[in-house]
């Protein structure tokens, strides 16, 4: 079968050209071709395989580009890399690689496109066209992954238990690849990767977080963490998630069980925004559940401070994962914290004074806030279903008329902790904590306007019941 269709950008006759000048066979293998033939989209990495050098055909297609671009060469993997308008183009020359018992890496020698292909992951990963100008397009497909391709399916091109154990993250990546496209993964191989699931511990975080991340973007991200769940790999992973599993009954009293009802709220959040730290906001947003699940004759199951403990957990498990302990942690577990908040309102009538509150203690987190509590409706009921979403439709416009009356959001005290000082002829003082928040509060139950003035009066008053002395002129 040919696919020259696939090859219409110029950069693949430069490559061709390249390769007849060095004498070596080259081939655009991977992702490129499988996209390709999916009607995914052109795919901007693209991964060429040169029977010889990769780096020398990398030097050779930059000499005959116009601007000639960089080759950045990476030595020790034998591999060099060009980009060229909005491509990545990586070249590394075909090897074979045999895996030994006692070691993680392995052993790479120089091989053939054969050779090349059965370290591929999948079928469908190991399609390959050739590059040299007699056979331009020709595909090489030597396990039948146009086939796979077909009927959706992930398979390796060797036997599971070999490839899964040689690279344990391809047991993560099969599972990726499931979800991102849709397919099943064949039978012996998710057998394999039930059995290997504990190889997995091999692997470097960062290796795992890079897929968690891609099946977290997946438009429908429950597929994936459900073949997490089923294979055992989720609790090397994310133990704090399996812990939600299951539910309990005492004395007649059930919960809902957490996991399942996670995976919803992901897969809900999901068709409202592309956010990745969002969306693991939304997967995370229940683990405090595990350990502060208790029961009580009267009322039944309860999480009590679930939110504040998995805001902790959060910490925990980003540090353990080795993701970053910046902004983004602090934004999940901000949301996390807050997971309830908005829930609260959902069931009450709606006041100015909650929403307020919830704009002041959310700041700019707010809007995602909302969206994170309507995905975690998941109700069966159609009755509380249409009244929460409609009190959060509420929610939602008082949060605009809040923002533009009283300026809530980023909150600064009108009258400062300065203001109160020169006024009373004070040192730094409990007292003036103790005025400060009575005009904040103020303002937040709406008592006094957000102004100046308002707060300048207010804080006379409270200044004078603390048997304090203001000075005559305004300062
Ligand atoms: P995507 O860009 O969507 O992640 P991709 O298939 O291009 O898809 P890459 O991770 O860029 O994925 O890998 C490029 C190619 O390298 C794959 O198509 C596959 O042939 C091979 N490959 C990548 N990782 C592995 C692995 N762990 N084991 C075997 N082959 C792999």
């Amino acid at each position: 079968m040919n696919y020259n269709a696939a090859l219409q950008h110029n950069i693949f006759k430069i490559i061709s050209n390249a390769a007849e000048k060095l004498n070596i066979e080259a081939f655009v293998i991977g992702g490129f071709v499988r996209d390709h033939i999916l009607g995914r989209g052109t795919h901007k990495d693209i991964d060429i395989v040169a029977v010889g050098s990769g780096i020398d055909l990398a030097q050779k297609v930059s000499e005959l580009l116009p601007d000639q671009p960089k080759v950045t060469v990476f030595k020790t993997y034998g591999t060099a890399m060009i980009n060229y308008g909005d491509l990545e183009i990586e070249f590394v020359g075909a090897r074979k690689e045999s895996y030994q018992k006692d070691s993680r890496n392995p052993i790479v020698e120089n091989g053939t496109l054969e050779d090349d292909q059965n370290r591929r992951d999948f079928t469908i990963n190991a399609l390959a066209l050739r590059l040299n100008p007699a056979d331009f397009g020709d595909l090489l497909d030597p396990f039948n992954g146009i086939e796979d391709l077909k009927n959706k399916v992930i398979r390796t091109p060797l036997d599971p238990d070999i490839t899964y154990s040689d690279d344990p993250l391809r047991m993560l990546r099969a599972i990726r690849f499931a979800t991102q496209l849709d397919f099943e993964i064949y039978e012996d191989s998710l057998k394999s990767i039930s059995k290997n699931h504990q190889r997995i511990q091999i692997i470097t975080k960062e290796r795992i977080v890079t897929e968690l991340h891609k099946i977290i973007e997946c438009p429908k991200p429950s597929t994936g963490f459900l073949l997490l769940e089923k294979t055992g790999l989720l609790q090397h992973i994310l133990p704090e998630l399996t812990a939600l599993k299951g539910i309990d009954e005492l004395e007649g009293q059930r919960h809902k069980d957490n996991f399942y009802h996670t995976l919803e709220v992901l897969d809900n959040i999901s068709k409202h925004t592309n956010n990745r730290w969002l969306r693991w906001a939304a997967l995370l947003h229940d683990i405090g559940k595990a350990p502060t699940k208790k029961f009580n004759k009267k009322i039944g199951w309860t999480f009590h401070g679930h939110e504040f403990e998995g805001s902790k957990m959060v910490y925990q498990l980003f540090k353990r994962l080795k993701m970053p302990l910046n902004e983004k942690m602090k934004y999940v577990q901000k949301l996390v914290l807050m997971s309830s908040r908005p829930i609260v309102l959902s069931e009450e009538t709606v006041t100015d004074s909650a929403v307020r509150r919830l704009v002041f203690d959310a700041g700019d987190y707010v809007e995602d806030l909302m969206t994170l509590c309507e995905a975690d409706i998941t109700t069966k009921n159609p009755n509380k279903f249409n009244k929460y979403h409609n009190n959060f439709k509420i929610v939602r416009q008082k949060i605009v008329e809040v923002e533009e009356r009283d300026h809530i959001r980023n909150f600064q005290p009108p009258v400062t902790g300065e203001d109160i000082m020169k006024t009373f002829n004070l040192k730094p003082s409990k007292e003036i904590g103790l005025i400060k928040e009575v005009i904040k509060e103020a303002i937040l139950e709406g008592d006094i306007p957000n102004n100046f003035d308002a707060a300048f009066a207010l804080m006379l008053k409270e200044g004078k019941k603390l048997g304090l002395k203001a000075n005559e002129k305004r300062q």
